[in-house]
This record gives C-alpha cells, sequence and structure tokens, in this order.
C-alpha cells in the first residue's frame, strides 16, 4: 500500500527538448489506477468484440479522417515534445499512422475472418475445420519517446479492429502526445474504456505488467524489454518485444557513391539519429571509402541543426541529457581508440543543452563501443571492407538484428547478400522506410525482439488462434477408438501402408489389410 501511495504521488513532467521548457506536469498513475483502468477496459471490451469488424473498421475511418484534418497540429505537438523537425513528424509519424489506418481499413475484415483448414490426414478427413482468431481481451502498450504517435498508434489500432481492449502506457517524456492520440481515437467513436492511457514512468509500466491484462506489447531497450520478459514469464504473459538496434549498411563497390552517402546522412540523422532502424554501422568497399566519406562529411556540414519548429531545420536536439551524454561517450572512446572525425564531434551548446553535431567518424573497429552498443544519436561510423564475405560478416558481428541495408546497382547481388544477413528486415537500395510500409513486418532477431508489428503478422499478435474442429458424422464412433481386438495393429498397420508405404504395390496391399477396420466393433 505504501509503494503505491509513493508511486501515486509522483509527478512527471513534459518538457521541450529544444528549449528546455516544461510544457506539463503530470502526475503519475499508481498500481491502483492501472488496476482500476484494467478494470474498465475489461468491462467493456466483451461489447466491443460483439460490435464486429466492420463497425471498428468505420471508426478507424473515421479517426483517420480526423487525424488527417489535426496533421499539423498533432505534428507540431509531436514537435514540441520530442524535438524532431515538423517535416519529419509529418513523414514518420502522421504519414506512417494514416497509411496504418489505411491498411487495417482494406484487409482487416479478411485477415480476422474465419480461415478453413482442410484435412490432409485420410484418418481425419470427415472434419470441417477452421481457424478463429478471437481478441485477446486487453492488450497493454508500452512505447518509448522517438516516435511518440507513429508507434503507439499503429499497434493501438492493429488491436483495436481485431476487438481488444487497449491500455497504453506512453514514455514518460512524451505523455501529451499520447494524450492527443487519445482525444483523436475517442473523437473518433471509441469508446473511453476501450482505449485508455495511463501515464507515468517505470513503475507504472511495471503495474501494467502486474495488471490482469491478456497481452503486452513493449517497444524499447533491450535492458528494460529483458526485465519485461522476467516479469511477464512470471505469469506467462505473452509479449511482443520490439527492442533496440545497431542496423549495418553495406555499401557495395557498384554502388552509386552520392546516392548511397545521401542516404546514409539520412539514414543515420533522420530524429538525430534516435531511430531503432538508423544506420548504427557503415561499411563500405574500399574502393569508395575515401569517396564515400568525403560525400557524408560534405553532406553533413550543410545540415541545418536547430528547433524543429523551425521550418528549415534538418536535424533537431536529442531528447535529453543523458541520451546524448551516451553518445558523447561513444565518440570519446572511438576518438582515444584511433577513430578520425571528419565532421562534428562535440555538442552545440549554443543551441541549448540537448543538440550534439551529426558526426562522421572513420577508421572505426568493432572494438570500440560506437560498434557495439547502440548509440541512438547523430553519429555515422564508417569502417572499410574488401569482400562481400567480409562485409556479410561484419554485419552479422553483433547482438542485434532488427534490420540492414545493401546498396549496389545490382539488385539480384544485393538481394543475395540480403539473404545472408541476420536481421528482421534487409532493405536493397534504401533505408528505414520499411517502417512506412504498413503491409511489411518489423522487427527483429537476436536482441532486437520477439515478435512483429505492421501488417498482417502485427495483426495476428493481436489475436489468439482457436482451431475449431466440426466432426461430420456425429453418429459415427471413431475408428480409433477403444474395442482394438486382434486384427486392429494389422489393419492400423495396413492402413499406414496404404497412405506411405513406397511404391504402388505395397499401397494397394496396404487398403486391402485395412480394409476391415471400418467393421471393427467399438466400444
Ligand atoms: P526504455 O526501455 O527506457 O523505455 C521504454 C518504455 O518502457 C517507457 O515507456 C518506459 O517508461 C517503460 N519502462 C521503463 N522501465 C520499465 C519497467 N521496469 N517496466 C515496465 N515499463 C518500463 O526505452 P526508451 O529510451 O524510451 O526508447 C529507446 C529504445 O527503444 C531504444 O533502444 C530503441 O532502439 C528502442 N526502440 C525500438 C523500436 C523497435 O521497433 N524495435 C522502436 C523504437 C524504439
Amino acid at each position: 500500500m505504501a509503494t503505491d501511495l509513493q508511486i501515486a504521488a509522483r509527478k512527471i513532467s513534459s518538457v521541450n527538448p529544444a528549449t528546455g521548457e516544461v510544457l506539463r506536469e503530470l502526475e503519475c498513475a499508481g498500481a491502483d489506477e492501472v488496476l482500476a483502468a484494467v478494470a474498465r477496459a475489461r468491462a467493456a471490451q466483451v461489447e466491443w468484440a460483439e460490435v464486429g469488424v466492420r463497425k471498428r473498421i468505420a471508426l478507424l475511418r473515421e479517426f483517420q479522417y480526423k487525424l488527417q484534418g489535426k496533421r499539423s497540429a498533432i505534428a507540431e505537438a509531436i514537435t514540441r515534445e520530442a524535438g524532431k523537425p515538423v517535416a519529419e513528424a509529418l513523414t514518420t509519424e502522421i504519414l506512417v499512422v494514416l497509411d496504418a489506418a489505411r491498411f487495417l481499413i482494406d484487409y482487416a475484415y479478411h485477415l480476422l475472418r474465419d480461415e478453413p483448414l482442410p484435412h490432409g490426414n485420410l484418418a481425419t478427413k470427415l472434419k470441417s475445420g477452421r481457424l478463429v482468431r478471437e481478441p485477446y481481451g486487453i492488450v497493454g502498450i508500452i512505447s518509448p519517446w522517438n516516435y511518440p504517435f507513429s508507434i503507439p498508434a499503429t499497434e493501438t489500432l492493429a488491436a483495436l479492429v481485431a476487438g481488444n481492449a487497449v491500455v497504453l502506457k506512453p514514455s514518460e517524456f512524451t505523455s501529451l502526445v499520447a494524450l492527443e492520440l487519445k482525444s483523436l481515437l475517442h473523437a473518433a467513436g471509441v469508446p473511453r474504456d476501450i482505449f485508455q492511457v495511463v501515464v507515468g514512468d517505470g513503475a507504472t509500466g511495471a503495474a501494467l505488467i502486474h495488471s490482469p491484462i491478456d497481452k503486452l506489447v513493449f517497444t524499447g531497450s533491450v535492458a528494460t524489454g529483458k526485465r519485461i520478459a522476467m516479469a511477464a514469464a512470471e505469469r506467462l504473459l505473452p509479449v511482443v518485444l520490439e527492442l533496440g538496434g545497431k542496423d549495418p549498411m553495406l555499401v557495395l563497390e557498384d554502388a552509386d557513391v552520392d546516392v548511397a552517402s545521401s542516404a546514409a546522412v539520412w539514414g543515420a540523422f533522420v530524429n538525430a539519429g534516435q531511430t531503432c532502424l538508423s544506420v548504427e554501422r557503415c561499411y563500405v568497399h574500399r574502393s569508395l571509402y575515401e569517396a564515400f566519406l568525403n560525400a557524408c562529411a560534405e553532406k553533413v556540414k550543410r545540415l541545418r541543426v536547430g528547433r524543429g519548429l523551425d521550418r528549415d531545420t534538418d536535424v533537431g536536439p536529442m531528447i535529453h541529457k543523458r541520451q546524448l551524454q551516451i553518445v558523447e561517450a561513444h565518440v570519446e572512446d572511438a576518438l582515444a581508440r584511433g577513430a578520425r572525425v571528419l565532421a562534428g564531434g562535440s555538442r552545440l551548446p549554443q543551441l541549448g543543452t540537448n543538440f550534439y553535431q551529426p558526426t562522421v567518424l572513420a577508421d572505426v573497429t568493432h572494438e570500440m563501443r560506437i560498434m557495439r552498443e547502440e548509440t541512438f544519436g547523430p553519429v555515422l561510423p564508417v569502417v572499410a571492407f574488401d569482400t562481400d564475405d567480409e562485409a556479410v560478416r561484419l554485419a552479422n558481428d553483433s547482438e542485434f538484428g532488427l534490420a540492414a541495408c545493401v546498396w549496389t546497382r545490382d539488385n539480384a547481388r544485393g538481394e543475395r547478400l540480403a539473404r545472408r544477413i541476420q536481421a528482421g528486415t534487409v532493405m536493397v537500395n534504401d533505408v528505414v522506410s520499411c517502417f512506412g510500409i504498413s503491409e511489411a513486418p518489423h522487427g527483429g532477431c537476436k536482441s532486437s525482439g520477439i515478435g512483429r508489428a505492421h501488417g498482417r503478422f502485427g495483426l495476428e499478435e493481436m489475436v489468439r488462434l482457436k482451431y475449431l474442429d466440426v466432426d461430420l458424422m456425429p453418429s459415427m464412433k471413431k475408428v480409433w477408438w477403444y474395442g482394438y481386438g486382434a486384427n486392429f495393429a494389422q489393419q492400423m498397420e495396413g492402413f499406414l501402408d496404404m497412405q506411405f508405404a513406397r511404391g504402388w504395390g505395397a499401397r494397394l496391399r496396404g487398403a486391402l489389410h485395412a480394409a476391415g477396420v471400418m467393421r471393427r466393433k467399438r466400444l
């Protein structure tokens, strides 16, 4: 009880990372409030499941119109709380959510429909099988600050259309954006208890995991993800874990240096490098190495760093000082071990406390922290390689496996390499944009997580699969029931031969032996 009171008394501040201005103070939801929210969701969910997919799709369409109408205001709210340029809020958040809604509006009905499951086994031919997709009930969503709108919204839309209620615990740094999502969904007609937001920090998130939710979709760091997996294991709570990345970019010797260097610069610095899919390691064929580095350095020097609300800003601030200090520590470690700075390399205190220069590093090695740990900031470390095999080995030499990209003028060769890279997604000649492809599954392997978001497979995460079997001969006793008698084993051998023996002769003999099985007296 004392713990609950302590949690309830805690406050969090929503802060503009560009200016340090406190936008709003909010009280963290305590364990009691989380339990109350989950209880309300439980009471409302049955009716929500019963209204049917078509009605829920109609609400998604309404949500889509409402979001489209408020796109500028929501984009600016995202920028104020998360720092990114407004243009990025529109492309990587609003567009992603509008299109995720489009995907569900177009496909959810077909994807959630019962699916016939024909049987191949002769013994079970007289049955009709179907796959039925049922909502879990209450899906808990815990989300990070870096895409404060698109991550919780895409997961929420999939959960809702499948008939679940959602309780969202957003990042403590971006609660206001989550409250905007709540207003939009409620205005679209989603019942208040079907989508709820509990604001707070890690303790509120922990309270949600310990509440009687039926599934958890977590997006965040590997460290928190592991803690959550352990807590979930205690009660076998099913989880999706969308965790960190250290995505490699491979530039082969036939790549277009101008295009690939522009891709590297955008892929490394979009959202100030605070993107799970951002380029965190860049491997370039030795024959292009110097030209590529020079092109990157030259392009980076032209980037405008500043406040996201200023319309000509390319790169905004980092979310907070702690994140900036990680970047600084990684760069310092790399420099101490022999890396070379080609652009950037330090803070920009004249802009504010959270600004760091977009930085290009050469001569980095896999012994440096910058190549092993997630940096999650505006740094592009570049390494030379000599052969495709070496490039694949370096790409796979990581505990992470979220995404990767390969740059080449030969798409077939790019695809061959892509198949050898350990990652949830590999793009050939593009980067990061896979997150905006609503049909594509998003998720990783190795420490990057478990399960998928987005598209068909993201929707499948929101349903329990039930196998429904109806016997077409209800008044017939099954042949494998009791009353085996002396002949049944021989008849069964015949039945097995009939289906699986090598050669038609043996199968025919099997059929003759099996023939009496239907006449066998059963208990
Ligand atoms: P984080 O792990 O610090 O926090 C994520 C969320 O978990 C927040 O809402 C936080 O309050 C909550 N939380 C913290 N401790 C908790 C606990 N013990 N129990 C329950 N909830 C708890 O991550 P972050 O700093 O917000 O986000 C950055 C990380 O997220 C990076 O590692 C990034 O790569 C990852 N990320 C992954 C994806 C993906 O799709 N794979 C997308 C975006 C971000």
